[in-house]
């Protein structure tokens, strides 16, 4: 997708540091943390809505999930905890529409809301 800024660091076009990179997905700590610890962990690949039909998707949602894992072991904080997000649509307040898996942690994260 052209005007797509998770494309875009993807691909290079965005300069940015990325702290995992494979054939499918990249990993970047957000620009505004809302945790000491606060990834995103982005497929490769154009994602748009969780919803839509797309072939690939369980391996790529297994994929992201996989690599939180792995990245929440580099960042010490598996045993401490970690909180998995995925927001979808206007109600989740979604800012940006690529596929993304945020990794919370660092702090007692709160109630969900
Ligand atoms: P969403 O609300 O779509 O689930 O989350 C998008 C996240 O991406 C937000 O937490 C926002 O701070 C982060 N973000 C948006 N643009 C950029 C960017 O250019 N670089 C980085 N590192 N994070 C971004
Ligand atoms: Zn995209």
């Amino acid at each position: 997708m052209n005007d797509c800024v998770f494309c875009k660091i993807g691909a290079g076009d965005i300069p940015s540091t990325m702290l995992h990179k494979d054939e499918d997905v990249y990993v970047i700590a957000d620009i505004n943390p809302k945790a000491p610890t606060h990834l995103l962990i982005i497929p490769l690949e154009h994602v748009g809505a969780l919803t839509d039909d797309a072939p690939g998707r369980t391996a790529v949602l297994g994929r992201m999930v996989e690599v939180a894992s792995e990245m929440a072991k580099q960042e010490g904080i598996a045993s401490s905890g970690y909180r998995l997000i995925i927001n979808q649509g206007p109600d989740s307040g979604q800012e940006v529409p690529h596929l993304h898996l945020h990794l919370l942690a660092g702090r007692r994260l709160g109630a969900m809301g």
